[in-house]
């Protein structure tokens, strides 16, 4: 079942239709391999790609089927490829786009898995990452060339919770033809990146859309009519010449949402870094409610932020809805109003960092986000360990920076507890 239904109503109801099968109301877990093809001209026809339907679970299953059509949905895109992680996310969508000899922008303030994939490992597979600074787009045009294949950012980005520059970022590469990809893991539904013209976006499941840090897994959608900046694009000749592994089928000649046709086709058959049933199934009871946590998420950090600036203790305070914060005016372009649940304040030196760390009953010390469970980090000494200090500072990491992922509890039993840890 599926319609032009708002993203609420989609993420209850969207792809699954409750009158097939048994009739079950939840979605049942496929929790299987492969799938009985009834004649040997079914199977010979369904990897032609003659007829659609099941394989083998590393190409689809039904179950992660009703997740990416109904998170597609969500987004307001055409269609959706579920993955084994955000991390898988990042690395299909980037290798979809570019191969050795190529390169990608990528925004400066990103989460330290993409960090290290773009530096690294796409490295040394010959891909070439060029670093750009998301709220200075005029930071972008100077490095783009005839290779360029992706311009990447976070809507709010993880860790340092700044907001992109969406709009001037997205007009610059519609002016190249040039893909652009949204890292969205820490504003579902709260930034929208299709209405603002993105072109893809990647999620991190294992945050907000399970919501009480229940698994691992990603998901890359793509937006409506993706398919005319790919077809006859010079800078995407894989979409539009044969594809030898699939007996010189042409992509750009298919009547499907292209992106995601080859992610799967392509990606998924030869990588195989998919996402399992019952993960998909544990994914689709958390995007069921995922619009009421995350705003409640985002008010209860908001109203823990205010608490925190008026705390003698406490020398400075990072929320993008704070009047006076530098994302201020990008929250309240590109925000729906709300700012999802992470936020950081200094205390000024180590010691004193650590003091609250080790002072806290419901905050957990846990490097995750977007738990309903409160969380508290201390990023000098774990997630950015591995960086000198000024690298750390140019992350904007300082050895007294505190960063909390707010969950789900009582607003006044997080407020006192931070309180008691701020005074212990
Ligand atoms: C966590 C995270 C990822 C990686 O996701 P995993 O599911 O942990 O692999 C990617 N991007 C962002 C912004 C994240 O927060």
């Amino acid at each position: 079942m599926s319609g032009k239904w708002k993203p609420e109503t989609a993420a209850i109801h969207a792809a699954y239709d409750k009158r097939s099968g048994e009739g079950t109301m939840a979605v049942p877990i496929y929790q299987t391999t492969a799938y009985e093809f009834g004649s040997a001209e079914t199977a010979a026809n369904r990897f032609a790609l003659k007829e659609l339907g099941n394989i083998y679970t590393r190409l689809n299953n039904p179950t992660v089927g009703v997740l990416e059509g109904r998170f597609a949905e969500v987004e307001g895109g055409a269609a959706a490829l579920a993955t084994s992680s955000g991390a898988a996310a990042v690395f299909y969508s980037i290798v979809n786009l570019a191969a050795a000899g190529e390169n990608i922008l990528l925004a400066n303030k990103i989460y330290g898995g993409t960090l290290s994939l773009a530096q690294y490992t796409i490295k040394r597979f010959g891909i070439e990452t060029r670093i750009y600074d998301p709220q200075k787009p005029e930071t972008i045009e100077p490095l783009i060339d005839d290779k360029t294949r992706a311009i990447i950012f976070e809507s709010i980005s993880n860790p340092s919770i700044d907001i992109a520059d969406v709009e001037p970022i997205v007009a610059i590469a519609k002016k190249h033809k040039i893909v652009t990809i949204v890292d969205n893991t820490v504003a579902p539904y709260l930034f929208r990146p299709f209405d603002w013209g993105v072109d893809v976006s990647v999620h991190s499941l294992s945050k907000y859309v399970t919501g009480q840090g229940l698994g691992i897994g990603g998901i890359i959608a793509e937006r409506n009519n993706l398919n005319e900046l790919l077809i006859g694009n010079e800078r995407y000749k894989h979409f539009n010449e044969p594809d030898y592994s699939y007996h010189g089928l042409v992509y750009a000649q298919l009547p499907f949402p292209l992106f995601t046709l080859r992610a799967r086709l392509s990606l998924a058959r030869d990588i195989g870094a998919i996402a399992q049933p019952f993960a998909a199934w544990l994914f689709l009871q958390g995007l069921e409610t995922l619009n009421l946590r995350i705003k409640r998420h985002s008010e209860s950090a908001l109203a823990i932020a205010k608490w925190l600036t008026t705390q003698k203790r406490v020398k400075s305070v990072n929320y993008p809805l704070l009047e006076g914060d530098k994302n201020y005016v990008y929250a309240k372009k590109y925000l729906e109003g709300y700012a999802s649940g992470l936020l950081s304040f200094d205390v000024g030196e180590l010691e004193f960092a650590k003091r609250i760390l080790n002072s806290t009953k419901i905050f957990s010390r846990v490097v995750n986000i977007g738990d309903s469970k409160s969380i508290v980090t201390h990023s000098a000494s774990t997630t950015h360990q591995q960086l000198t200090e000024k690298e750390q500072a140019d992350c904007g990491i300082t050895p007294g920076l505190v960063r909390l992922s707010i969950g789900l509890e009582a607003l006044e039993d997080l407020i006192a507890d931070l309180e008691q840890a701020l005074n212990a």
